[in-house]
């Protein structure tokens, strides 16, 4: 995990990167987004995202994604394989 020093958040309130509230209300939507915006940029989001997905449920923003969208992408095996292996 030594690819986490590098990434942005760490330069950032690291409440951002987990919205507390209902999933659709209008602080957590706006929350969500700036911290995919952060990630975005992160030089290390192929692989954060890739080790978010691997590892299995995970609170908060990781590889610009939300655990909902993790969800979606662990159903997709061959997706996440080729993610994996483009991260490493
Ligand atoms: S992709 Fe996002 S959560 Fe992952 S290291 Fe970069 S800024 Fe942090």
């Amino acid at each position: 995990m030594n690819w986490r020093v590098r990434g942005l958040c760490l330069r950032e309130d690291p409440e951002l990167f987990f919205p507390v509230g209902s999933i659709n209300s209008g602080p957590v939507t706006i929350q969500t987004e700036d911290a995919k915006a952060v990630c975005r940029r992160c030089p290390v989001m192929q692989r954060c995202l890739a080790w978010a997905v691997e590892m299995g449920p995970v609170e908060g923003i990781w590889g610009g994604t939300t655990e909902r969208e993790r969800r979606a992408l662990r159903r997709r095996p061959v997706r996440v394989r080729c993610t994996a292996e483009n991260a490493a």
